[in-house]
């Protein structure tokens, strides 16, 4: 197909350069015009027979005439132009196709070549782009861990704010919340039609907090949620400029409710009260400050490096066994890809945030003892659920710090070989063998292959949506 249009382009240009029409050429091989000009726009082929006498006509070689290149770099561009034009990506923009006529100026078709060409390369970053939110992760993580999962700055401002709010200890209330929002201007409304996309939106122009009327199960708490959209305005958040912004804003956002929720000094004297009694639990941080046992494991690792001198891991995984989030300081060999992200990446079948699945009794915490190449782990974890998906979160730390935990006692031990495959990767041999030829699998698409993808101004969330969510609520008094 390609081709048969550079062979109607090639006699088109040799007839003009031997200054014959079409009329004049049709009659000397005995073809009609109308039939001649089919074959230079390339919709008729033309037989073998034609061919050596058009090219006996014209004075060249039939190879002259069949050679698969264009015969001129404007034949070059208007091949390039039609083949652009019948792109998917350019019929789905609805613009009418344009013939690359003669009468077209040859910089008009060079600026129309160039804009397609760019059209394409843009598509191809777009897809590229998980492979760089993958990096933004790493890097994230490995910002973190630099930092011991600990930023100062920020606890400094939420604790100021939390004081600020008139908050003394415990459990930091709904009502101490709405406070915190109207010291920033800000009102909290709770609405149940956001964006797909969004889990709150922020009205700058109003100053309100759209967040849901309830919780998401497993998710971020209602108070949490607030805090985190006023944190962009506390810690003078801009659009993010890339998705690696995007996920720094993010970071401290979460940083800064956690620092609210679980403020550093309350924490702090907590923990130690519990090491002292050798009694560390993260569920009772969880019930103490009323969060999810998430956000209490998050929390110990904010602080537990810089405010106890214990490295540690943190890790919140799928019920298939896949990472959704990890962190660690303590040299726990974490599951990564070739571009070093962890993100759905499968941990070890042994790993006690695997195991912790297979239990009966789920409403305490599972403890373990894990042999890795990396030396051993004293692990405990906290299974749970958002409507189907099950997930674990997992607290270890190293063999020597088990001694302050709750748990410790545990005769639950796991030998894990990862990363080397014959752990828990590869099947027995004897297995493998007879099954080999015999089974089929259909592979489940890893949704984590396409979860962080940015799109829009602000990474992941539909403008489209966003904008009709706000315009329906302004001048809305829901509240
Ligand atoms: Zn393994």
């Amino acid at each position: 197909m390609e081709d048969l249009s550079y062979v109607g382009r090639r006699i088109r240009h040799y007839r003009a350069a031997a200054g014959l029409t079409l009329a004049e050429l049709g009659e000397a091989v005995g073809v009609v015009p109308s039939q001649l000009s089919l074959i230079e726009n390339g919709r008729r082929e033309p037989r073998l027979a034609l061919l050596s006498a058009i090219a006996a006509r014209l004075g060249v070689t039939v190879a002259d005439l069949i050679e698969a290149t264009p015969p001129s770099g404007r034949d070059a561009l208007e091949v390039e132009l039609e083949r652009a034009q019948r792109s998917t990506a350019y019929r789905e923009l609805g613009l009418p196709e344009l013939r690359p006529s003669r009468s077209l100026p040859d910089d008009a078709l060079t600026a129309l070549v160039g804009l397609h060409r760019e059209l394409v390369r843009r598509a191809r970053e777009a897809i590229a782009t998980p492979e760089e939110a993958r990096r933004a992760n790493t890097s994230q993580r490995l910002r973190m861990q630099e930092r011991d999962d600990y930023l100062p700055e920020i606890e400094e401002i939420g604790e100021a704010d939390v004081a600020a709010a008139g908050h003394m200890s415990g459990a930091l209330t709904h009502r101490t919340v709405g406070v915190m929002a109207e010291r920033l201007g800000l009102e909290i409304v709770h609405v149940d039609d956001l964006p797909h996309s969004a889990r709150c939106v922020l009205d700058l122009a109003n100053g309100r907090i759209f967040i849901p009327p309830a919780s998401i199960p497993g998710g971020h708490g209602l108070r949490s949620l607030a805090l985190q959209a006023m944190a962009h305005v506390r810690l003078g958040h801009e659009t993010p400029a890339d998705y690696e912004d995007f996920l720094r804003q993010r970071q401290e956002a979460s940083y800064y409710a956690a620092a609210c929720l679980m403020p550093r000094e309350a924490i702090v004297g907590f923990l130690k009260r519990a090491r002292d009694e050798r009694d560390i639990a993260i569920e009772d941080l969880r019930d103490a400050f009323g969060v999810t046992h998430e956000a209490a494991a998050l929390r110990f690792s904010n602080l537990a490096t810089s405010q106890l001198g214990m490295r540690l891991h943190v890790l919140r995984v799928d019920g298939d066994g896949s990472v959704v989030k990890a962190y660690e300081n303590d040299g726990l060999p974490l599951p990564v890809d070739v571009t070093g992200a962890t993100e759905g990446q499968l941990v070890c079948r042994h790993w006690s945030a695997r195991r912790a699945f297979a239990r009966r009794a789920r409403t305490t915490e599972y403890y373990q003892y894990t042999d890795t190449p990396a030396g051993t782990f004293f692990e405990s974890t906290q299974t749970g659920s958002t409507g189907a998906e099950e997930f674990s979160i997992t607290l270890g730390v190293p063999f020597d710090e088990s001694k302050w935990f709750r748990g410790r006692e545990s005769r639950e031990r796991a030998v894990s070989r990862c990363p080397d495959t014959s752990c828990c990767r590869r099947p027995d041999a004897a297995v493998a063998s007879r099954w080999d030829g015999k089974a089929w699998a259909s592979p489940r698409v890893h949704a984590h292959i396409f979860s962080p993808l940015p799109q829009g101004t602000y990474p992941g969330v539909d403008d489209r949506e966003l904008y009709a969510f706000l315009e329906a609520h302004v001048g809305d008094s829901t509240a």
